[in-house]
């Protein structure tokens, strides 16, 4: 759910701004009263109320190429394994695309290596 303030970040919580009761984002929150905070509904996205935000380390492309190497596996093997497109796979290799916790989380746990840490 999209903050119905900035529509940028994720909704946290609900609050009153300026009498309308909005769903808002930690940023957005500041401007309103607190009426509500909102859980996370989402499970597989993994966050945890918001407390602590994981983040990519600096390489990761470097880090998951090198083990998938190590593990002599081919960018089709891993493709087939966890079910993401090789193009991804590259493109996550070459770090012109983020990929998302849950899918970070596959790839580490298949190349047994850490690439998301607790910023
Ligand atoms: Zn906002």
């Amino acid at each position: 759910m999209d903050c119905e303030v900035c529509g940028k970040r994720e909704a946290v919580a609900i609050a009153i701004v300026d009498g309308a009761r909005l769903n808002v984002c930690e940023t957005c929150l500041k401007f309103g009263r607190l009426e509500k905070k909102l859980f996370d509904e989402n499970p597989e996205r993994g966050f945890d109320s918001g407390q602590t935000e994981l983040v990519l380390i600096d390489g990761y492309g470097r880090v998951l190429s090198a083990a998938r190497l190590g593990k002599k596996m081919t960018v089709q093997d891993l493709c087939k394994k966890l079910n993401i497109s090789e193009r991804d796979i590259e493109k996550f290799e070459s770090e012109s695309l983020k990929p998302i916790e849950k899918i970070a989380r596959k790839l580490e746990r298949e190349l047994n290596v850490k690439i998301l840490v607790e910023e």
